[in-house]
């Protein structure tokens, strides 16, 4: 049968489909990688072709996109799979494994709202940006009793739950993908399931309810997602030994505090800000003095106010529902509240210059009232600390005034602040009502991991810096299980193996790690310096890492870094500061002065590691108190924690930058495909024994082809004896001794015999 590919099938004329039809064409499938210039599209990466000129080995293809047939020679042209493996569940059943095949198979599956496909051990989940009828309690039974095992996130944490109980060894579930790829829904439909299963006590609720919290708190509107989160979460949620949910911990990675005060255009701050001036209860708009969304300077840069079909005011209802649930009190969620709005009036503050140095002083206006009101602290306080800073000179100090830059920068930075301790505060809160109980003795635990995926964008930041980093350091574990389970497979089975050495990226890693000469160090050590900038940052690291294989020199202040997913031209502008993030020693005193409870602690805290960060750069724990070296340091831990346990993968895919639904964008797909790794699994796979039967499900499927007799009905006499019939190269299998390992389309042959023959 002529294949004609999902992208074909309906545009093929007539004729075309007859004669495609006809036995000569049979099994000549094949499939196009590079098209010869001129003539091809590359957006239909499947196509048929079959042979025109067998003494010139010239063939006939299809292209879709131009809709005619073209001519073309055989070297551009990668083998297709039969048509019994078109949407197969696994990757690895392939019997070829290039990039065309893979994406048309996934193609095939979404077409027919099968968003998740296997690549071997990892979950390939693509986003379908509409509701698809694959969730639910129904299906959740399935999945707990055996009865469905297509590719699910369902039967990933089923594996999960089944691996903790059985081995009695934690789990962990590791999502990544792109902004907007569905990373923080497929950690949603993971706790649902974990919940259906684990609960019992009201705590699965409290879980499922930390999502609201968080992503009130912590996700923003975006370019790339209406609701994006702006943090990594890490989430462990520990059973009992009698199976059930006792107590759950969440960690945060680096929130970008920076959206608090500005952003790029299109986008929001923190969802939080426009729920509670859209939803507050008149009583505690009133006494939070909270205005409209409108009013407030930091929510109106970026000019978006609102996300289609989001209704702020239902939102914050649901979210003081989920504060409740936490039992958070009414009187502490004023509190959070009131910081909230102090942070919105800090950006109301205006400054006036009053000397040709740019100096400045503040307008006493609505901002600087209601925010002192609210902080609980003299407004003169607050104007002296926003204007002027004191300089010690010998036993004297000197009050100098700030310019127009240095006191806006104070304003934001206490407002950035402000806001990053109360998240912080929010999560070791939400983590006092998940306690960990005394029923949890056993400690068995299952984590998820949603995670910020690898970022390339025109311009890249600090922000990039340390989220490509921390992807590098996901990469190697990914890598390192992956090779590990599948060689291990094979040992397993007695076969003969060589260990194949990984791919690693060691490398890449040194460069951002190493002491005293990586990337983290040398900008600690730039950091340190009051006179260097930005720019004597990028030179620096360009005289000491040239050498490396993964850096790239480049001019006016950039350089770039070779990631495993593709080379990435990092900006240095903003570098210095951002790893300092300084909050000036005068803010943290002020807030310790104030009346407001929550703002005192928050200033407490901010004093213990600013004290750290300025009397001794360099702690007693050798820990340098910079955003990079802190960053560094949980993600250490957070590696740690996951070699303890068995990990299981899932990447997300995003079909299409348009957020629509039915729509495939195989140039997109495949660039994430490359990106995170899937590729990389399937090249794994490639070089080892991708395709594996039991004996008796060999000799079943195949032993219709066998023509002689063998001594013994037993199903590996059987396959043995088909395998050689077939003349199947002793090199492209291995006998196990519970199963047949075969190379890379090997079964491809069978599978036509065996079509031939039924
Ligand atoms: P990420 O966390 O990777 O940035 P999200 O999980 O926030 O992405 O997903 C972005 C959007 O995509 C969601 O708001 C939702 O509209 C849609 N989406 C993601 N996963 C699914 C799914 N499994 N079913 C339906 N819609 C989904
Ligand atoms: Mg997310």
């Amino acid at each position: 049968v002529f294949k004609s590919g999902l992208f074909g099938s309906k545009r093929l004329s007539r004729n075309e489909r007859k004669e495609a039809d006809s036995p000569y064409f049979k099994s000549i499938q094949v499939e196009i990688e590079e098209r010869p210039e001129g003539l091809v599209s590359p957006n239909s990466p499947v196509l048929s072709a079959f042979p025109v000129d067998e003494n010139l080995g010239l063939f006939d293809t299809l292209d879709y996109a131009l809709k005619k047939v073209i001519t073309v020679s055989p070297d551009v042209l990668l083998p297709a799979n039969p048509s019994i493996l078109d949407g197969v569940d696994d990757l690895i059943q392939l019997s070829y494994l290039n990039e065309p095949s893979v994406l048309h198979n996934l193609c095939v599956r979404f077409s027919r709202n099968f968003v998740y496909t296997k690549a071997g051990p990892v979950l390939i989940a693509l986003n379908p940006f509409k509701e698809v009828p694959l969730y639910g309690k129904d299906l959740i039974s399935a999945y707990r009793e055996k009865q469905m095992d297509s590719p699910h996130v369902y039967a990933i944490a089923d594996a999960a739950f089944t691996g903790m109980m059985r081995d009695g060894i934690n789990q962990s579930i590791i999502i990544s993908g792109e902004s907007g790829a569905g990373k923080t829904e497929t950690a949603k439909i993971a706790m649902h399931y974990l919940a259906a299963l684990g609960g019992e006590s009201g705590m699965e609720y409290q879980i499922l309810q930390t999502n609201s919290i968080l992503e009130a708190f912590g996700n923003a509107k975006t370019s790339r997602n209406d609701n994006s989160s702006r943090f990594g979460k890490l989430i462990e949620i520990h059973f009992s030994s009698t199976q059930k949910i006792c107590g759950a911990k969440i960690q945060t990675f680096l929130l970008e505090k920076s959206r608090v005060v500005q952003r790029a255009s299109g986008e929001r701050s923190y969802h939080i800000f426009y729920q509670l001036c859209a939803g507050a209860p008149p009583d505690i708009k009133d006494k939070l003095k909270i205005k409209e969304v409108m009013d407030y300077d930091y929510l109106k840069k970026g000019n978006c106010l609102r996300i289609d079909g989001v209704d702020d005011a239902k939102q914050f209802k649901m979210l003081m529902k989920a504060l409740d649930t936490m039992e958070m009190a009414k009187e502490d969620q004023m509190k959070v509240f009131s910081i909230l709005s102090a942070v919105l009036w800090l950006g109301n503050i205006k400054f006036s210059v009053i000397d040709s140095e740019n100096h400045v002083e503040v307008l006493s206006n609505e901002g600087l009232t209601n925010a002192a009101k609210l902080l609980g602290c003299k407004i003169k306080d607050l104007k002296a600390v926003l204007s002027t800073r004191k300089i010690h000179a010998g036993s004297d100090h000197i009050t100098q005034k700030l310019t127009l830059i240095q006191a806006t920068d104070g304003r934001d930075a206490l407002a950035k602040a402000m806001y990053a301790s109360l998240f912080d505060w929010l999560v070791e809160r939400i983590n006092k009502s998940l306690k960990i109980g005394d029923n949890c003795r056993s400690g068995q635990s299952i984590s998820i991991l949603d995670i910020y995926g690898f970022e390339s964008f025109h311009k890249n930041g600090f922000e990039q810096f340390c989220i490509n980093y921390a992807n590098e350091r996901l990469q190697q574990h990914f890598n390192r299980h992956l090779f590990k389970l599948e060689q291990e497979e094979y040992v397993d089975d007695g076969i003969d193996w060589t260990r194949v050495e990984f791919v690693d990226n060691t490398d890449c890693l040194n460069l951002f790690e190493k002491k005293p000469l990586g990337l983290f160090s040398l900008l600690d050590e730039e950091s340190t310096f009051p006179k260097a900038t930005d720019l004597t940052f990028a030179n620096k690291i360009t005289e000491h890492l040239n050498s490396n294989p993964c850096f790239k020199a480049e001019r006016g202040g950039t350089f770039g870094i070779c990631h495993y997913a593709g080379e990435v031209s990092y900006d240095a502008s903003g570098f210095l500061e951002k790893n300092r993030d300084p909050l000036h020693s005068e803010y943290i005193n002020l807030l310790l002065s104030c009346q407001n409870q929550l703002a005192k602690l928050f200033a407490s805290k901010m004093s213990s590691v600013s004290q750290k960060k300025s009397n001794h750069r360099t702690s007693f724990d050798g820990q340098k108190h910079t955003v990079g070296t802190e960053f560094k340091a949980q993600l250490f831990k957070l590696m740690q924690q996951l070699e303890s346990t068995t990990p299981h993968f899932i990447r997300c895919i995003k079909p299409n930058s348009r957020h629509r639904a039915g729509l495939y964008d195989s140039e997109l797909v495949s660039h994430q495909l490359r990106c995170c790794g899937v590729l990389e699994v399937v090249r794994i796979c490639r070089a080892g024994y991708p395709t594996r039967f039991t004996h008796q499900q060999f000799a079943e499927r195949y032993g219709l082809l066998f023509m002689g007799q063998t001594s013994s009905q037993e199903p590996l006499s059987i396959s043995v004896a088909i395998l050689q019939q077939f003349n199947i190269a002793p090199e492209m299998y291995q006998v196990g001794y519970t199963k047949i390992f075969f190379r890379a389309g090997q079964i491809a042959v069978l599978e036509e015999s065996r079509n031939r023959v039924i």
